[in-house]
């Protein structure tokens, strides 16, 4: 079972584009900055930028002597954009991140529980783009994306589609038929022909036009699949180094908990997000938690001027923290387990003695506990936590983690990857017809390349005891700045 693909992840800082031969290896890859033009609350990028950077990333491939001519294009990228098209034209990309599409929420008619039952998930929490749609005077445009990748997808094809996925978060999408539920909208002035068409994300979005072949070197008529959202693709390539079913943990800026799920479950506690799962009729439970890598990062700033490796040697001073020392780490509010924006972080049990590294490992140790809590939440039991995003770089965070959970913590050596494996699994499907299994271990090399760390036992006691403070503390910062 041997293709060539072109896989392309478009994230909100960077672009990569990679080819591979689907026997595991990767041929070639490049990177492009990607830049975000932010104003007080308003985050945007100019999809002609991220044209432009896709067709450098191609034209530095081809001098690196990497031929273009592949099997099949697949992307994967940022989720609930909004892009606006007006006359064949999108000016600007409004991110997920932007905080203006808040107003309207009002002007949704259909009473919340309805909505859960079409989009699996709370309408207030999941997205501004519904908001954005009905604010930002439908007449105004003539279609809309939501994603990054369905934008180099339509420059690409002339096609304008949307995955499942990326779907779910627009709080349009039936999450069970994987349609458009026209009763989402009602009454907001949006239509139907307005949306963009939702495929699989094995299906093919369309072939590359003659101009964009021009501009890019990939051949015209080469086919190019829907692929999907990063969230979606992450999970992917993840089931092929966790096991298909089993969870796995992000530490990036922000962090989550994930795990496949066959039902819809609501929660009592906590927030938990669904989204429509790349296998048809399944769903990924997600678990948000707002504070991870940007905790670490404040420590980082705080006690080591921002150096990564000065904070690993500072963790290493000190073997362990005395007992009583804990960090709770909501320094931006918490939504898991329980939900409280207004919630803050805090060092308990300080005495005179403590040294800024017993304060570093109390704070790993506290992101620990926060993730441990998530996986509890999930019902996830296994004997090895798979975790993904950039604080795996951290060796002392792999290692904390690995503590706390008392079980091995494997990291795929090419994690900054996963999300174009996991794209590049959906073209591999198609090109072969083959399981998601199948496709998503085709198309990387799985654990012998891994990075794995096994927990040191004899701290096993000393961390339940934490543990139990911890979950005791943290959920008495429940509403303790509500005034
Ligand atoms: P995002 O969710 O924004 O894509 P990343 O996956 O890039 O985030 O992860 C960002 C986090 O990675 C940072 O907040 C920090 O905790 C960690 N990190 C970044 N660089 C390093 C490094 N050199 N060493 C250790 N940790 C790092």
């Amino acid at each position: 079972m041997s293709c060539r693909l072109l896989s392309a992840d478009l994230g909100t800082t960077s672009l990569k584009v990679m080819v591979l031969d689907c026997g595991g290896q990767v041929e070639g890859s490049a990177s492009e900055p990607i830049h975000t033009y932010t104003d007080g609350g308003n985050h945007e990028q100019k999809p002609s930028e991220w044209w432009q950077s896709f067709r450098k990333a191609c034209s530095t491939l081809q001098s690196k002597g990497i031929g273009l001519d592949v099997d099949g294009v697949v992307c994967t990228g940022q989720m609930e954009d909004f892009i606006p098209f007006k006359d064949g034209r999108a000016e600007t990309a409004v991110l997920y991140s932007d905080t203006r599409g808040s107003r309207g929420l009002t002007k949704r008619h259909l009473p919340p529980d309805v909505v859960t039952a079409f989009t699996g998930n709370d309408w207030k929490a999941t997205t501004p783009l519904m908001k954005w749609l009905a604010d930002e005077c439908p007449e105004r445009w003539d279609q809309v994306l939501f994603g990054s990748k369905d934008y180099l997808i339509y420059h690409l094809t002339g096609s304008s589609v949307c995955d499942p996925v990326n779907g779910t978060v627009t709080g349009m999408m039936d999450i069970h038929t994987r349609a458009w539920e026209e009763k989402l909208w009602e009454g907001s002035g949006i239509s139907r022909r307005q949306l963009p068409r939702l495929l699989e994300p094995e299906e093919t979005a369309g072939y590359v036009l003659k101009e964009a072949a021009s501009q890019t070197g990939i051949p015209a008529g080469t086919p190019v699949y829907c692929g999907l959202g990063d969230g979606g693709a992450v999970t992917l390539a993840a089931s092929a180094h966790a096991g298909d079913g089993q969870g796995y943990a992000y530490a990036g800026t922000t962090g989550w908990t994930a795990v496949p799920a066959d039902t819809l479950t609501v929660s009592e506690e906590g927030s938990v997000f669904h989204l429509a799962a790349p296998q048809h009729g399944r769903f990924i439970k997600i678990m948000p938690l707002l504070n991870m890598g940007n905790v670490h990062q404040w420590a980082v700033h705080t006690w080591c001027g921002g150096d990564f490796e000065a904070f690993e040697q500072l963790m290493a001073e000190q073997v362990s923290v005395p007992g009583p020392l804990l960090f709770i780490p909501y320094l931006n509010g918490e939504r898991n387990p329980v939900i409280d924006e207004k919630a803050r972080g805090a060092f308990i049990g300080i005495d005179g003695q403590v040294t800024q590294s017993q304060m570093a490992r109390a704070v790993l140790e506290g992101l620990a506990f926060s993730l441990k809590q998530t996986f509890v939440q999930a019902g996830i039991a296994s004997s090895t936590l798979f975790l993904v995003g950039g604080g795996t770089k951290s060796r002392a965070f792999r290692q904390t983690v690995a503590d706390v959970f008392q079980c091995r913590v494997q990291v795929s050596a090419e994690q900054e990857r996963l999300a174009s494996f996991g794209a590049a699994a959906c073209a591999f499907r198609a090109i072969h017809t083959c399981s998601w299994v199948k496709a998503a271990r085709a198309v990387q090399s799985v654990e012998e390349k891994d990075i794995i760390v096994a927990p040191d036992v004899s701290k096993k006691e000393e961390l339940e005891q934490k543990e139990r403070l911890f979950t005791e503390a943290a959920g008495r910062m429940r509403g303790l700045f509500d005034t």
